[in-house]
């Protein structure tokens, strides 16, 4: 969302802010208030059945298949018992007793790693090497994870920092392996780095969880599955007692902002494919851990709440008045240029898209207007092209009440 470059950035960001705000006021009425029956009822008529065995096939398959990873895949990453860590006073780390709650332009509000006290070294070995540099993936899925510790706490940013710990220097990941986790209070906190690589300038990460292409940054919460998906861990263990309302409204209110963000429907299933491995999965779009590995996480209560958590968040996007969302972008060579093609946004604010502006570059952060088509068209063939030569494209969406943010950088060949 805040671009560095590009084409009108402070628009965008002020065009952020108000749609996250916005979208997290729905979501948490969605979710507190009585309209919470019309919500499942929402839930019902919106949700497509799919067959369980057929998840549970794909997944099977999936885990058993060769692994193609470029980088190891960390097994089982999530899930600590945090309960065996010190999570009084987190280990060693002096910070503030309370976290410091930031608001973003770029996403709900959030506890940066600075404000929940992340030590930056914890990512780097002793010649002062980054262990693990941040990646970046098109995202596809949303997974939903507890961190099976403790229910109470009286200081949650020492939880966080004791995951941390135990991830990057216990487990020797070198960084905290979910990209969001939330409190019990409806605090979110920012997890796995997705700054430069090699910077400990805290003031670079991204809340958003995303690189200039907004892209989204791997984490090692699903095995296997990590590579253009987020994992949100809510802190404690959901098995036989719910989250708190407000750690489910904050879920949501992040689902709903990534939703209108990337193009993504909270409610439909599809095929999630490795863009590293390759292998597949069908799953939900937004999803719980056990979809995907053979385990209790999220807990039989958090996973049974998903449907009803997708629903507000759908609810949200339907109720949205504002700018429309991305469009979902796809990029492909083609004889004479590239063929572009995308989705209409998954909440246009309540008006018709009235035009797409499909902005083109030869490298991020560099694109400027290109074309602009109409609302009904959801396709361009750039012609406008050197032959072999590689650019980059974003596609944003317009109504009366302004332009949408631009989908996720899309790149191809000309032919
Ligand atoms: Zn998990």
């Amino acid at each position: 969302m805040m671009r560095l470059s590009g084409h009108r950035p402070a628009l965008r960001a002020a065009l952020a802010l108000a749609v996250v705000a916005a979208l997290a006021l729905a979501v948490v009425a969605a979710l507190a208030g009585p309209a919470h029956g019309a919500v499942s009822a929402a839930t019902q008529t919106r949700t497509r059945t799919v067959p369980r065995t057929l998840a549970a096939t794909a997944s099977l398959g999936a885990l058993s298949g060769p692994s193609r990873v470029v980088r190891p895949d960390f097994p089982v990453a999530g899930d600590v018992r945090v309960v065996a860590l010190n999570t009084t006073d987190g280990p060693g780390r002096p910070v503030a007793a309370a976290p410091e709650v930031t608001a973003s332009t770029a996403g709900p509000a959030i506890v940066t790693r600075a404000g929940w006290g992340a030590d930056e070294s914890y990512r780097f070995d002793a010649g002062g090497h980054e262990i693990w540099h941040p990646t970046f993936f098109h995202l596809q899925k949303m997974i939903v994870h507890h961190t099976d510790g403790s229910n109470s706490s009286t200081n949650w940013a020492a939880d966080v920092r004791a995951i941390y710990y135990y991830h990057a220097v216990t487990r020797g990941y070198g960084d905290i392996a979910y990209n969001y986790l939330i409190d019990p209070l409806g605090r979110l906190y920012k997890g796995r780095w997705s700054g430069p690589a090699g910077s400990r300038n805290q003031s670079l990460d991204t809340p958003t969880a995303e690189d200039a292409r907004a892209w989204s940054v791997k984490a090692a919460h699903a095995y296997g599955a990590n590579s253009g998906t987020i994992g949100v861990a809510l802190l404690g263990t959901f098995s036989a007692v719910s989250p708190t309302a407000a750690a489910r409204a904050e879920l949501a209110a992040l689902f709903a902002w990534k939703s209108w963000r990337h193009g993504i429907d909270p409610t439909a299933w599809s095929t999630y494919t490795n863009p590293e491995s390759g292998d597949q999965w069908f799953t939900a779009n937004i999803g719980g851990h056990r979809d995907y590995v053979a385990t209790d996480c999220p807990g039989d209560v958090l996973y049974g709440q998903l449907p009803a958590i997708r629903g507000a968040v759908a609810a949200a996007l339907e109720d949205w008045s504002g700018p429309p969302g991305a469009p979902m972008l796809s990029a492909r060579r083609a004889t004479g240029g590239v063929r572009l093609a995308w989705t209409a946004p998954v909440a246009d604010g309540g008006n018709p898209i009235t035009e797409y502006r499909v902005y083109r570059g030869t490298s991020t952060g560099q694109e400027s207007l290109l074309a602009t088509v109409s609302g009904a068209t959801l396709t361009h063939f750039d012609t406008a092209t050197e032959r072999f030569h590689r650019y980059v494209y974003e596609v944003a969406a317009v109504t009366v009440a302004g332009e949408g943010p631009p989908s996720e950088e899309v790149s191809a060949r000309a032919g």
